[in-house]
């Protein structure tokens, strides 16, 4: 049980946390967030995420109702208040309270929760996974918005077509999946992964720093027929790290097993990971 959630800088009790019912972000769909792990006690690669939720902020034209710092310190406080070693983070922005309903207010609601530490059955990794390709472009794919429907919507032909998640397709050309970046191996091994179009996720620039120094990167939007030359694909966040996919729809990739650069690729991932949290971050 998750005790504690942070609403406009004050920590509440988690359980009936709340902001009103004219927030536009509940009311208009105009909100962002950004979601990190924290694993023993510290927010990984925190200083990436608090520079996309600024981006984000920015170009949703919302206020930050307070300075990095101070941010900083709301997480600090939060995971203290709830002592969880191993979780993961949300901090939601919205554009606030709204009488007419619509104009947007000086004001925007920041929430932060902290969810229970995701995890995925090991047969994720050792067997991949299926995507399903749908037809669909973000409305602004660079912001980290609430709006979610599709993938929401989505989730009972997914378990019917029995795959994990939807892989979004535009124009014959691939970007990336509900909340997963996405990337392609091909022959020769040369990783090609949309460089715009997508979400930036602070996976994709870890794993494609990482992956500069073994392999060819090309940031691209890989085509829907690479996918049958491809030898390997897999996909990207925070949750879920390096996951090897084998099926895009009816398309086998590759041999059908997980390949050896995605597995190397999340070796190197976790080394890097743990180097950061040995670098403890902690503000004090
Ligand atoms: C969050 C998200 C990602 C992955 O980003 P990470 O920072 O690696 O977790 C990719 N695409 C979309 C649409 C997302 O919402």
């Amino acid at each position: 049980m998750i005790k504690f959630a942070s609403v406009n800088g004050e920590i509440v009790p988690a359980e009936g946390a709340s902001i009103g019912v004219t927030d536009l972000g509940l009311l208009r769909g105009y909100g962002m967030f950004d979601f990190l792990l924290i694993l023993n006690g510290q927010p990984l690669f925190v200083e990436d995420y608090l520079d996309r939720f600024w981006r984000s902020a920015h170009q949703l034209k919302l206020k930050v109702p307070l300075d990095r710092d101070q941010l900083m310190a709301h997480i600090q406080q939060l995971i203290e208040a709830n002592g969880l070693d191993n979780a993961s983070m949300r901090l939601v922005l919205t554009g606030g309270y709204a009488s007419d309903g619509y104009s947007p207010s000086e004001k925007a609601n920041l929430i932060i929760i902290e969810h229970e530490y995701p995890t995925y059955t090991p047969d994720k990794y050792e067997k991949g996974i299926k995507l399903l390709l749908h037809e669909y472009q973000r409305q602004f794919p660079t912001i980290k918005t609430t709006n979610y429907v599709v993938g929401i919507l989505m989730q009972e032909e997914l378990q019917k077509a029995g795959a994990d998640d939807l892989l979004f397709h535009h124009g014959g050309l691939i970007t990336e999946t509900t909340r997963a970046n996405f990337f392609i191996v091909l022959p020769g091994d040369r990783i090609v992964t949309a460089g715009d179009g997508i979400l930036e996720g602070i996976t994709r620039k870890h794993t494609l720093m990482l992956a500069r120094k073994h392999y060819q990167v090309e940031e691209r939007q890989p085509a829907l027929e690479e996918l049958k030359t491809a030898t390997e694909a897999f996909i990207t966040s925070s949750t879920k790290r390096v996951m090897p996919v084998v099926q895009v729809s009816d398309v086998v990739i590759g041999n059908g097993q997980p390949g050896p650069v995605s597995k190397h690729l999340l070796e190197l991932l976790k080394e890097a990971e743990a180097a950061y949290l040995k670098n403890d971050v902690r503000v004090s």
